[in-house]
């Protein structure tokens, strides 16, 4: 306690002794404060549906040393440091160092110069999440006893007085609910629920009656700007889905309480585009929250919402790598401020965040509407987003923005522990899970990447393992096993900019199927033991403008890849030498294309280090 300022001293016994009351009686509050369990009522179960975690399992490749590399980083991060601001502001006892960053306590934080002591402890229910979905992928029980350790850890620290002061409640609360939900669904933890219980009666006096915009939240009183930017309206999803776990009606009252239908959801389903101004990731996490809502009440409207603002997002907002929001703001479609970000800023793309909220609301859409194209649009952030991202640091250093500026490094974050290194471990376990779904008839297979598929079918025992090196080989080949002869359909993506020579062979033999890009291609029929599945995909290389009002700032994509300049100049280079850009050969991840001054080189995002690189070029014919 000894550099605690005398201020933050009497700050923290006020909040110990209020705490400890609460804190020791988590049954009462339960007990007195929820409302009654019943059968949730559910209004739609869409026909798709994910795997579940420990269904997909990746295979050697990129992606699963994303998510073993993030699996073994928060297996080892220090349970006391992971509880101590907790600990601190219920008054016990607090061992162990401080995270640093975002995650410490810091009361001289006003949202302005440093972001020390941001929002404390607001990435725990995170790492949790992510730890609960890392054992569901893998069975590691390790894993499984730490998420149980952490959550009984956690349990007595529950208090109403650690958002007293507190500058995001909802923030935070959302993502602690999404942790201890996860702990509960994923990773077997009983008391998890009761936790989560407590966990919402303590911020529940901390929330305003309704979700607040950021410019509702400037028009109240507020003693610093940060106390503006708390995020309410993504409260609903995880509210929703503790209602659809125990049936509790308080749950489905107080999801209901935070949708915002007024100001961004209502307009939304009317086809207007009000996400210019908002701020960009949590503004995408809130579409899963219309999800949400739309399969638990029914109303079409926040369906139409969530695909509506998804298309909105896709066709006036994002870059060539499937990446959006400058400076984490969308902007007015018509007013070229995308391209001009990209001589103004080096925060191109809020990454881990956003390809987790991206990913997350894909899976929702392509599940209720089986529209492939939301399957093309994950493949895109993938490849040229997330999977570039740098590892994780033991300091907390995290990748947070992909740098799209004419001039670009790849970096870390100024702060430490920020919430890219939430998401990060979500969406890293996510990838499984984000690769093939389901339905009556049988299976989808949405991402091409490396992976084995086990499922039960009729009955049958079958699996499907999947090798390939795509998007750097054009090909890729799966193997069928299966206890005896089963007759399904499996549907493979066919992405929207496939050429016509793409072709699916099966044992060798081509199939004359429907092979129409932007759609599932279907094949039925009775599949054996040892069948081989073959794609050969057509790719075209193309050229994209980063917006309408910047027609000749473009970017090089072959597929959904997006090529990256490697030490460019800054010289302008024709439509032409762009286009005759090679890969140096079949798998690799080195291009060439020859211009007026000499080579230039290209790699995709995920290859490139420390050296200088351009997404777009000033293109000159
Ligand atoms: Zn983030």
């Amino acid at each position: 306690m000894n550099k605690y300022t005398r201020r933050r001293f009497i700050f923290l016994s006020a909040a110990a002794a209020s705490a400890v009351a609460i804190a020791s009686k988590p049954h009462r509050v339960l007990a007195s404060q929820l409302g009654t369990s019943t059968t949730p009522s559910i209004a739609i179960t869409p026909a798709i549906s994910t795997f579940n975690y420990n269904q997909v399992e990746l295979l050697e490749g990129p992606m699963r040393q994303q998510f073993d590399t993030n699996h073994e980083f928060f297996l080892r991060l220090d349970d006391d440091k992971l509880l101590k601001p907790f600990r601190q502001l219920a008054g016990m006892k607090a061992p162990g160092e401080d995270m640093g960053g975002w995650y410490d306590i810091d009361l001289a934080f006003n949202g302005r110069g440093s972001f020390h002591g941001f929002i404390p402890g607001h990435s725990f229910g995170q790492y949790l999440s992510g730890l609960a979905r890392a054992y569901a992928v893998t069975g590691s029980k390790p894993t499984q006893e730490k998420v149980q350790r952490l959550v009984e850890m956690f349990a007595p620290t529950v208090c109403s007085a650690f958002y007293d002061g507190y500058h995001l409640p909802a923030y935070t609360y959302d993502k602690t609910s999404c942790g201890l939900i996860d702990a509960y669904r994923y990773a077997n933890v009983k008391q998890a629920l009761a936790v989560h219980a407590a966990a919402t009666e303590a911020v529940v006096p901390h929330l305003p009656q309704k979700a607040l915009s950021r410019k509702e939240q400037y028009a109240l009183p507020h003693k610093d700007d940060a106390y503006c930017w708390d995020e309410t309206y993504t409260l609903p999803e995880n509210l929703f889905l503790a209602y659809r776990l125990t049936g509790n009606s308080r749950y489905r009252e107080l999801a209901n309480r935070f949708i915002e239908d007024d100001l961004y959801f209502d307009p939304l389903s009317r086809g207007e585009n009000v996400l210019p101004g908002e701020h960009a990731y949590s503004h995408v996490n809130a579409f899963s929250s219309a999800m949400q809502a739309y399969l638990v009440l029914g109303h079409q409207k926040h369906l139409r919402a969530a695909q509506n603002g998804f298309d909105f997002l896709r066709s006036t907002q994002s870059f060539a790598t499937g990446g959006w929001g400058p400076d984490e703001v969308f902007r007015v479609p018509g007013s070229g401020e995308v391209g001009a970000s990209l001589s103004k800023s080096h925060a191109g793309f809020e990454t881990p965040c956003g390809a987790y909220g991206h990913f997350k609301i894909g899976r929702y859409l392509l599940a209720v509407t089986g529209d492939s194209r939301y399957g093309d649009s994950m493949e895109c952030v993938l490849y040229n987003t997330i999977l570039g991202a740098k590892p994780l640091k033991e300091d907390g250093s995290s990748f947070y923005y992909s740098d799209y500026n004419m001039q670009a490094h790849k970096g870390y974050h100024v702060d430490k522990w920020p919430c890219c290194s939430g998401t990060f471990p979500q969406i890293t376990a996510d990838y499984g899970i984000s690769s093939y779904f389901h339905d009556a008839d049988g299976i989808y297979v949405n991402l091409y990447v490396p992976s084995r598929l086990t499922w039960l079918q009729y009955g049958s025992r079958l699996s499907l393992t999947q090798r390939t090196e795509y998007p750097h080989a054009a090909h890729t080949e799966l193997e069928l096993k299966a206890d005896r002869d089963t007759t399904f359909t499996m549907r493979l993506r066919i992405p929207a900019w496939a050429g016509p020579k793409t072709v699916l062979s099966i044992n060798g033999k081509r199939v004359k199927t429907d092979l129409t890009p932007g759609h599932f291609a279907n094949v039925t029929r009775t599949w054996k033991n040892g069948d081989s599945i073959a794609l050969e995909f057509d790719i075209p290389l193309t050229l994209q403008a980063v917006d309408p009002e910047h027609p000749r700032l473009m970017a090089l994509k072959h597929g959904s890849l997006a090529l990256f300049a490697v030490a460019p100049s800054t010289a302008a280079v024709t439509r032409a030498s762009l286009l005759s850009a090679r890969q140096l050969s079949s798998g690799s991840l080195d291009w060439e294309a020859k211009t007026d001054t000499g080579k230039l080189a290209f790699k995709p995002f995920h290859a490139i280090g420390e050296e200088q690189y351009r997404l777009y070029h000033e293109v000159i014919d």
